[in-house]
């Protein structure tokens, strides 16, 4: 399918509206119309007036719409119309209704925590949002009780506040439907032990220069991977590090994403106690042993629920459970029961995904009416997900959109109340500097009361970490010359 425009330059966002129609085939932008499957949209200026038209051509067929705007009509006002002109015919032609309406960017809560900003009552807000954007009531249920708690919970953060992120890319071997860079710990046994030792190096480091720079730590996160997939005696190294170099008095939240429940032993829960850790997810993705054996995770649902005893007897008391709505094998009833035994559990957050399409290569074996049907199951489990969390007692306190998930769906945490995980609202809302260490981490510096990011790359691989860990101590340096530029007032 190509996406042709002219006369503006919204030709990505109609690209990306454009995908939520076809799941699983490939949309390009093309400069030049085919003889059939396109969407060409065109914006004309005329002295009073600025004519939007849209075309279709599906096999062969084709679809027309326009619509005529006021003269000096905004640049937002004119693509968020041409947007809603190619959804609807879109609709028409294909029978489908993507939930959030032409809302394509990753952050729909903070398109609204905008207008909250500027004073716009929440009647209107929603007024806006479900019928200029065509969102629709539930999704915007979702987005304002999420806008709400993770407002309380960015209004904590100080100018001096930051988060350390630790990345152990590490798992015990691969999922398939896995799109981060980790890497398998049979393959790279052998770097682990010096990865830890240079890992404790830039901590340090770390450590150093937020002591300099007067900066206050907030949260600490280890994910990955899975960061439990390092020993015992590794993890205790780098919590030890951790403790020794960083003053932990002013944290908020400590979380170990210990993850796959395969790789979780008492031992290192003693090291995870041990530390003061504050957060745990044991991650089941799924409870349908089926589903799991089919994606290459190597534990059971027994597993899961056998760790999370463990891990509630040793007395942990926030524990988070990551749920993925769409994978492969998976069903209707599948989910449904998957997060009836989350409830039966009952963890303090659940993180519900939707599972996110890696490329489009990766469904070319199924048909379209395949695909359409996925996405709708897709779109079931989340809505059911969402009212069965709900009327458990649980609320939604963030929510993002990654790329390529069917039918355009979001990830979403729900917890208890007083049980929000701040580091993922901090980092999905760059409200504050992050500092991160290890391979494939990314520093994200936010400057201080202002709107200034600046990203310091560390290398992907863990062989390139350890080979190259002299330019990450010189890249280190971009942290200082930051707050230098943009001081802390
Ligand atoms: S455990 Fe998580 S990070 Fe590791 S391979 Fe599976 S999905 Fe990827």
């Amino acid at each position: 399918m190509k996406v042709i425009s002219s006369g503006h330059s919204f030709a990505y966002e109609m690209s990306c509206l454009t995908m939520l129609f076809f799941p699983g085939r490939k949309v390009a932008l093309a400069d030049e119309l085919p003889e059939s499957d396109y969407v060409y949209t065109q914006l004309t200026e005329h002295k009073d007036t600025i004519e939007l038209i849209v075309q279709v051509n599906l096999s062969g067929t084709q679809y027309q719409d326009r619509e005529t705007l006021e003269g000096g009509t905004t640049q937002w006002d004119c693509q968020r119309a041409l947007g809603v002109l190619v959804y609807k015919l879109l609709s028409r032609i294909t029978g489908r209704h993507p939930q959030w309406g032409i809302l394509t960017g990753i952050r729909p809560v903070k398109l609204i925590q905008r207008r909250v900003d500027e004073g716009m009552p929440e009647e209107e807000i929603r007024r806006y949002f479900q019928q200029e954007c065509l969102v629709s009531p539930e999704k915007m249920d979702l987005a304002m009780a999420t806008q709400k708690m993770e407002h309380q919970i960015l209004s904590r953060s100080t100018p001096d506040s930051f988060s350390l992120y630790i990345s152990i890319p590490f798992c015990p071997s691969r999922c398939s439907y896995c799109s981060f860079v980790s890497h398998s710990i049979e393959k790279t046994f052998r770097l682990i032990d010096p990865y830890v030792d240079a890992l404790c190096r830039e901590i340090d480091l770390t450590a150093h220069l937020a002591k300099e720079l007067g900066l206050t730590l907030r949260t600490v996160y280890f994910g990955g991977g899975t960061p439990t997939a390092i020993s015992a005696e590794q993890l205790g190294r780098l919590t030890r590090q951790v403790a020794g170099s960083f003053d932990l008095s002013q944290v908020w939240e400590y979380t170990i994403e210990a993850g796959r429940p395969d790789t979780i032993t008492r031992e290192k829960l003693q090291v995870i106690a041990q530390a003061g850790v504050s957060r745990i997810s044991i991650n089941p993705q799924t409870f349908n042993d089926s589903v799991l054996e089919y994606v290459g995770r190597k534990h059971t649902s027994q597993d899961t629920c056998r760790v999370y005893e463990m891990a509630r007897d040793m007395g942990f008391a926030n524990i988070n459970m990551d749920l993925i709505a769409g994978l492969p094998t998976d069903t209707r009833e599948g989910f449904e029961h998957s997060i009836q035994e989350v409830l039966r559990l009952a963890p303090e957050n659940v993180t519900v995904h939707t599972l996110s399409v890696k490329r489009a290569a990766d469904l070319a074996a199924c048909s379209m009416d395949q695909l359409a049907q996925q996405a709708e199951n897709v779109t079931y489990m989340v809505d059911y997900a969402g009212r069965a969390l709900t009327g458990s007692g649980y609320g939604p306190y963030y929510l993002y959109r990654q790329k390529n998930t069917l039918d355009n769906l979001e990830n979403t945490g729900y917890c208890k109340p007083g049980f929000e995980g701040l580091y993922n609202v901090y980092i999905m809302d760059e409200t504050h500097t992050i500092l991160a260490c290890g391979a494939g981490a990314v520093t994200k510096l936010r400057q201080p009361g202002g709107k200034q990011i600046e990203r310091v790359f560390n290398y992907k691989f863990p062989y390139e970490y350890l080979s190259k860990f002299d330019e990450i101590v010189k890249r280190k340096e971009q942290v200082k010359d930051f707050y230098e530029r943009f001081p802390i007032r």
